[in-house]
């Protein structure tokens, strides 16, 4: 059964303003600047919410774990836009020794190229969840018909592949537009942002993707904290590794020193 999609509050607000606009048109015409100006500035606030990922104006948006597993020390690694036949074994294997769980939002397309390290990543024990099919810059430029069947397609590339419904969706680079959550509620899916992000696939420093990853100097992660790293696309360190090789342990070490625990999404679900 799809969830029923529940507006965010400022769709709420765009609806009852363009029906005011409406009716102070109808009954005052010469009043028609005042309507269209103000038409246009919800249209820019709208445009602003969906260029900030961690907002949840559009929609539901899942910055953090929920209450109880924050609680419980929980915290989500999640790992974007593999799977990568050169990156992802080698982060497969750093979990493993550190006995972590983690959810990799896969690209469709990729999971087709490589099937059986798909596959992998199921067997190991982590998630995989909705990165789209295609990865597009454009992604969040399109109407909802398209988004329907640009996210669809990845729902059943993961379900044919991995035998796996995914439950959780992240839009390419986090950008998004008022479609997007009808049709997220429409296959079910939740949307995920993150609490942190170190901008690994420019940043090619280890030691800084970890830094801001466990919250800087005075090292803040918590529990219920969601941590964004990439092993697809990933920036090189000076010695031309993926950055994530050597940021991940340093993350995996602070979090287990912190008695914190990497799960998956799917097990932080209430
Ligand atoms: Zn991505």
């Amino acid at each position: 059964m799809p969830r029923r999609w529940r507006p965010g509050a400022l769709i709420h607000c765009s609806a009852v303003l363009h029906a005011a606009a409406a009716a102070g048109i109808a009954l005052r015409p010469e009043a028609w600047p005042w309507a269209v100006g103000a038409v246009a500035a919800n249209h820019g606030l709208l445009t602003a919410a969906g260029l900030l990922p961690r907002c949840s104006l559009l929609g539901t948006n899942w910055t953090r774990l929920p209450g109880a597993a924050a609680a419980r020390g929980e915290i989500a690694l999640t790992i974007d836009d593999g799977p990568d036949p050169d990156v992802t074994p080698r982060v497969l294997d750093l979990l493993d020794a550190h006995r972590a769980r983690a959810t990799f939002f896969v690209i469709g397309r990729l999971v087709r190229e490589h099937p059986a390290l798909a596959r992998e990543i199921v067997a190991r024990g982590h998630a995989i969840e909705n990165h789209s099919e295609h990865h597009l810059k454009t992604f969040s430029l399109h109407g909802p018909r398209w988004l329907a069947h640009e996210i669809g397609a990845a729902q059943d590339t993961i379900a044919e592949v991995c035998g796996r419904v995914p439950r959780f969706f992240r839009a390419p680079a986090g950008l998004r537009n008022p479609f997007l959550e009808p049709v997220l509620a429409r296959l079910d899916l939740q949307l995920a942002s993150w609490t942190r992000r170190a901008y690994d696939t420019r940043n090619g420093d280890a030691d800084a993707v970890a830094s801001r990853l466990l919250g800087g100097r005075d090292g803040k992660t918590r529990g219920g904290d969601i941590l964004l790293l990439h092993d697809g696309n990933a920036a090189r360190t000076s010695q031309g590794r993926a950055v994530i090789l050597d940021a991940l342990p340093r993350v995996l070490d602070s979090c287990r020193a912190a008695g914190l625990m990497p799960v998956t999404l799917e097990h932080a679900i209430p």
